[in-house]
C-alpha cells in the first residue's frame, strides 16, 4: 500500500525533527500533488496507523491538494490546470508536458501546542 509507506515517511520525518522538549504536535500539514498518486482519504487512514505509539499519535493530519502546474513555452508562463487529463495551456491552448508542480508531496508545517501565533480550528 503506497499510502502507508508515505505515511511512515511523514511520521518518521516529523518525529526526527522534534527535540526532547518540543511542544506537543497538534497538527501536521502536508501538501500533496494531484499527480502524486496519493489518495488523501487513504493517506489519512494510513497516517492514523503509522502515528500510533509515536509522539504524533494525537496529532491530526491536514492535507492540502496541489494542482498540476505546467509551463507553456509559447507563452513562457506557468499555468495551473483544473484537471489532471488535459495538459494544455489555458491561455493559448498549446499542449505541454513540462510539469512544474503537482507531482510531489511535502511537509508544510507543524501546529504545536502553546504556540499563540498559530490558530488551530
Ligand atoms: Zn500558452
Amino acid at each position: 500500500m503506497h499510502e502507508l509507506s508515505v505515511a511512515h515517511a511523514i511520521v518518521s520525518t516529523v518525529v526526527e525533527a522534534l527535540s526532547e522538549d518540543s511542544p506537543r504536535v497538534l497538527e501536521v500539514r502536508v501538501r500533496i500533488g494531484v499527480l502524486s498518486g496519493v489518495v488523501p482519504e487513504a493517506l489519512t487512514y494510513a497516517y492514523d496507523v503509522a502515528a500510533q505509539a509515536t509522539p504524533l499519535a494525537d496529532a491530526a493530519l491536514h492535507i492540502e491538494r496541489a494542482p498540476v502546474v505546467i509551463h507553456c513555452a509559447p507563452c513562457d508562463a506557468d499555468r495551473i490546470l483544473l484537471g489532471t487529463t488535459d495538459f494544455t495551456c489555458s491561455a493559448c491552448g498549446a499542449p505541454s508536458n513540462d510539469v512544474r508542480d503537482g507531482k510531489d508531496m511535502e511537509i508544510l508545517s507543524l501546529v504545536l501546542e502553546d504556540e499563540p501565533a498559530v490558530v488551530s480550528p
